[in-house]
């Protein structure tokens, strides 16, 4: 039965709210009933796999699930929207005009896809050679246009913005590839990677093997390229050159975008969003800054990491602490350091797992050297990572 109060409202029904509500869950019988979870979106998707849909390993149904089926025991699903955050009142306001109030709440809503920045782009989606694995929709347009490739030019873009896997751009030009020679039409084709960034991956461990990798494959790497424009019909990819702010025109035979992402704009314009629009919170503990009562998780937050899913099991486990330790009065015990992964596919069967913290350090799970390229790895990625997510993360146990 759904109530007007819960002890614990969690916004956004995602891999981080998920996760939380299963972790507080398990670990006190008192919050059984007093956990709502507000999300509008029949599935729960998990994304880390349309890599591969795009890539044609994996079928798309495989990566979605009912989102009725995934709300932990005891916690209540509220299928509706967040519009508004009243924190001074501790409420929220939803879509439909109903509001709830919590003792305390957890801010989970990802991260907000801005298709329409780039012009052309939403019209041309799944057509015209256009795709992007960015959405469980047009994800399986990506490996159509791949594996009907004859040759030409295959452009993979990268925004200038935060995305949510700063390495998925380029995994999935890896792929591509690799599957052009095994075509036998990399002869007669140009791979080309334009990216709004300035280099090809932030940490320098990785950063060497992928740049030998680029090499060695002939990819052509265009960095301070932002893709601002997309002309479907005569198939040219239009990107402003951010050193010279001159608008450089490219032909494609296809074309992968990653779109520009932000903070959602109910967030950017809330009361708990820090100057940037994401949440505000503490990079430590994910308490927000101003609102003791209030955690941030994800891609939605202000933590300065990459925005993956493997950092939210990371963060996860340090929230939930934190949470309990504000409900006790106690300090703080629990500390996030950052960590991140970025399972970086650099072929069929070939992987790279990066980890790494908040300095850029690697933080590595496996006693061999990750930067190598592994078969190991991409079948953790393809087979073993997914079970994990499905049923060890979302149940709270890993
Ligand atoms: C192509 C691709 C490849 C990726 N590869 C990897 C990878 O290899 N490894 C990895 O770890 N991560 C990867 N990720 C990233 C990972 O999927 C995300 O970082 C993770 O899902 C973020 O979790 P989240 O809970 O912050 O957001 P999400 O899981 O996106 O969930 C957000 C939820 O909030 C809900 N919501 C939105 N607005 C509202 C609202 N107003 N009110 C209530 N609810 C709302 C949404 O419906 C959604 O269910 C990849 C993502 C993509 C797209």
């Amino acid at each position: 039965m759904n109530k007007s109060h819960y002890t614990v409202v969690i916004v956004g029904g995602g891999t981080g709210g998920i996760t939380t509500a299963a972790r507080l869950l398990r670990e006190s019988r008192d919050l059984y009933n007093e956990i709502a979870i507000i999300d509008p979106s029949e599935k729960h998707y998990y994304q880390p796999l349309w890599t591969l849909v795009g890539g044609g390993e994996v079928e798309a149904e495989v990566t979605k699930r009912d989102e009725a089926s995934v709300i932990p025991d005891g916690a209540n699903w509220i299928q509706d929207a967040v519009v508004a955050f009243l924190p001074e009142e501790n409420r929220v306001v939803m879509a439909s005009g109903g509001e709830l109030s919590y003792d305390y709440l957890v801010v989970a809503p990802g991260i907000q896809l801005d298709w329409g920045k780039v012009k052309g782009l939403k019209e041309n989606l799944g057509k015209n050679g256009v795709s992007s694995n960015y959405s469980y929709e047009s994800a399986p347009s990506t490996w159509e246009n791949i594996r009907n490739f004859k040759g030409g030019t295959a452009i993979f873009t990268a925004p200038n913005t935060p995305i949510k896997c700063g390495g998925a751009p380029q995994k999935i030009m890896y792929l591509a590839e690799d599957y052009f020679r095994k075509a036998g039409v990399r002869d007669a084709s140009k791979v080309v990677f334009g990216s709004g960034g300035t280099i090809i991956f932030g940490v320098q461990k990785y950063a060497k093997t992928l740049t030998r990798i680029v090499q060695e494959r002939d990819i052509e790497t265009k960095f301070y390229h932002n893709l601002v424009e997309i002309d479907g019909e005569n198939k040219q990819a239009i990107f402003e050159h951010l050193q010279s702010g001159e608008r450089v025109s490219m032909k494609y035979d296809m074309i992968h975008v990653v779109p520009p992402m932000s903070a959602p704009d109910f967030i950017k314009q809330s009361p708990l969003s820090a100057e940037n629009g994401w949440v505000d919170v503490d990079k430590y503990t994910l308490q927000h800054t101003r609102y003791k009562n209030v955690f941030g998780i994800g891609d939605a937050t202000s933590l300065p990491t990459s925005k993956t899913g493997a950092a939210i099991r990371k963060q996860a486990p340090v929230l939930v602490k934190n949470l309990f330790a504000v409900m006790r009065n106690h300090p703080l015990p629990g500390q996030y350091n950052g960590y991140t992964s970025c399972p970086l596919i650099t072929g069929y069967g070939r992987l790279v797992l990066a980890e790494f913290d908040y300095n850029n350090n690697p933080a590595e799970t496996f006693p061999f050297d990750q930067a190598k390229e592994r078969y190991s790895m991409y079948l953790l990625k393809k087979d073993m990572l997914p079970v994990m997510y499905w049923d060890g993360m979302l149940k709270g146990v890993m």
